[in-house]
């Protein structure tokens, strides 16, 4: 059980798709399944036997936790059966394993849970690459160990671990019950195996504004815990155990690129007016609390998209009407007077794990967003609840994930109802929400006539919309050279969802990745959108975009678009107009890349 902290690895190097620019030097956080919320920090020396004190602590607890449970398991099922905490409450008491978390505090000098998280991480490691598949199952006793002794550590946290240092994060794919139980402040990039530009890795990272990149295949299978990283997305590269020549090249450029950073633009309205006078709003995507300063910092017209699923931070267990009360007053608080949509819990598909909801055969068409919620009534009902009280404080509305037609609406509308009517019978506090629905699958925009007609606004989700219309996972690396947001069934589709929108009078935000993108963002003003809402941090290069154009022009390009056979065809048309009607705006670096034949 001895693990070899001190060998050199050597330099390793993964390609991948950028998803979030930036480059850093950090060391490595592996997430797996039921990873604690771990992060380094650095102890002065004094310190380090009141650490390992700590650890020992930990282990004693979680000894003795084990100890009940065996006890507890075998009153009911027999002896026989409780041998299997045996091997668990062996690990506990494994000398060597316990000299080297100890050797790691004392050495690194390092906080307890890091070196537990460290040590087990290694450990875990040399698990999955037994042959024997009884042995490498075992694997799963480590990380219950291990879960078990950080959930100890976690208990008391003394003061002196408070400056916690940042970590990038590396995982297989990124879940939102992950993300949310994560500290993602102090990360300082996130890649992943698998993902996609509209992953939800890739949204949050861009959210954060820290590096992130995608579809590194195996790279999570090869990085420990602590082990020293460097994620270059300017290039599309990750570095693992990079030598020491190669640190210090990537250090020169860090400092270089860091005194040459553009300054952020100041903070503005959340309206942007075109050069012929077309005012355009621009709201805010958010998902987690560390995003919430940049609705302020850049100035947008409230909350367009509150991910709300990423408040679920526990599998399988749902949050108590009171805290999500709680959640949703602190959003439209952060709002303003401009408002907040809180999107009903969009689960299943790529959102959630098995923890969850039941794992399905083929979950992006399953029971997923509103079917969940429709499903799990008291789940939805719970949610309305917490929404429509919360909405007492501050403007809220509600928005319906992916729904599929008219019926879809109406059912959930019945249940909202329904709850407004429960509390004020009940006599507490609510306020007014409207109720949009949004517009992301195939049927939804076939019926967008109808839908319009029973609700009160629209959301245009493209990262889906262009995953369902033209039937390319948003989250598969393997097919990223198939999602074309200029596909011409894509912008078909956003031009009769608008239109729809505009015959019924009522307002359509478009909220996916697209509105954060400024080519993209121009196409959508020339097929009619007025009302965006995107990771904060793209708001100023977004009013630079949108502020320069005419829309009369952006019409008649968009126009020419809507004529083309292929996205090949579009994006040729996009690089050649834009370049000549806008060369202050657009450069080839920022307009779609010519794809190679
Ligand atoms: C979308 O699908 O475009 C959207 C905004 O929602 P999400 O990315 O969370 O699915
Ligand atoms: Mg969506």
């Amino acid at each position: 059980m001895v693990v070899e902290i001190t060998a050199k690895p050597e330099e390793r190097r993964w390609q991948g798709l950028s998803v979030s620019e930036g480059l850093v030097i950090g060391r490595v956080l592996r997430i797996h399944r039921g990873t604690k919320h771990v992060y380094p920090a650095h102890i002065e020396v004094g310190d380090v036997a009141k650490e390992i004190k700590r650890f020992h602590d930990a282990v004693e607890q979680a000894k003795g936790q084990l100890l009940t449970i065996k006890e507890r398991a075998a009153k009911r099922l027999g002896q026989d059966h409780a041998y299997i905490f045996d091997a668990n409450l062996l690990m506990l008491e494994d000398r060597k394993l316990s000299d080297e978390i100890e050797d790691y505090i004392n050495i690194k000098r390092a906080n307890a849970e890091w070196a537990v998280k460290v040590i087990g991480d290694r450990l875990l490691s040399v698990y999955a690459e037994i042959k024997d598949d009884y042995l490498r199952e075992r694997g799963s006793d480590i990380e219950d160990v291990i879960h078990r002794v950080l959930e100890a550590l976690s208990g008391e946290r003394p003061a002196y671990l408070d400056s916690v240092e940042e970590a990038v994060i590396v995982s297989e794919d990124l879940l939102p019950s992950a993300v949310a139980e994560l500290d993602l402040g102090h990360a300082r990039a996130i890649v992943t195996d698998a993902g996609g530009w509209t992953s939800h890795t890739a949204i949050i990272a861009r959210g954060l504004g820290i590096p992130a990149m995608v579809g590194l295949e195996d790279l999570c299978q090869h990085a420990r815990t602590g082990d020293v990283i460097i994620v270059d997305s300017y290039k599309g590269e990750v570095v693992l155990h990079p030598s020491v020549a190669t640190i210090e090249r990537c250090r020169a450029e860090v400092a270089q690129r860091t005194s040459s950073r553009p300054v952020p633009a100041a903070s503005g309205t959340g309206i942007v007016v075109t050069s012929d006078g077309l005012q355009i709003r621009l709201r805010a995507n958010v998902e987690l609390p560390a995003e919430f300063a940049g609705v302020s910092r850049y100035g947008a017209s409230g909350i367009g998209l509150y991910r709300s699923e990423f408040l679920l931070a526990q599998p399988g267990v749902m949050l108590s009407e009171e805290k999500q009360y709680r959640a949703y007053a602190e959003v439209a608080e952060l709002a303003g007077r401009n408002g907040a949509v809180v999107r009903l819990f969009d689960l299943g598909g790529d959102k959630s794990g098995d923890a969850v909801i039941d794992s399905e055969r083929n979950p992006a068409l399953g029971l997923r967003a509103i079917r969940f919620c429709l499903r799990h009534e008291t789940v939805l009902r719970t949610q309305v609840r917490a929404i429509i009280r919360a909405a007492a404080k501050g403007r809220l509305d509600i928005v319906l994930p992916m729904v599929a037609d008219v019926s879809d609406v109406l059912r959930a509308q019945t249940i909202i109802a329904e709850e407004r009517t429960k509390l004020e019978t009940e006599g507490k506090d609510s306020g007014p929400v409207r109720v949009g629905a949004m517009i992301e699958v195939p049927s939804a925009v076939f019926t967008a006539e109808k839908i319009a007609r029973v609700v009160d606004f629209f959301e245009l989700g493209t990262n889906d919309l262009v995953q369902y219309i033209l039937a390319v996972d948003r989250s598969n690396d393997k097919v990223a050279d198939w999602f074309r947001s200029l596909h011409p069934a894509v912008l078909e589709s956003i031009s009769k969802t608008l239109n729809a929108a505009r015959e019924a009078a009522i307002p359509a935000i478009v909220c996916g990745e697209m509105a954060s993108t400024p080519a993209y963002a121009v196409v959508l003003v020339g097929l009619g959108a007025t009302d965006f809402s995107m990771t904060p941090s793209s708001i100023p290069r977004v009013t630079r975009a949108l502020s320069g154009i005419d829309s009369q022009d952006a019409a008649s390009i968009a126009a020419e678009c809507l004529r083309c056979s292929t996205a090949d065809e579009v994006e040729e048309i996009v690089r050649e107009r834009f370049l000549a009607q806008w060369p202050q705006f657009f450069t080839p670096k920022t307009l779609p890349l010519q794809k190679s034949q």
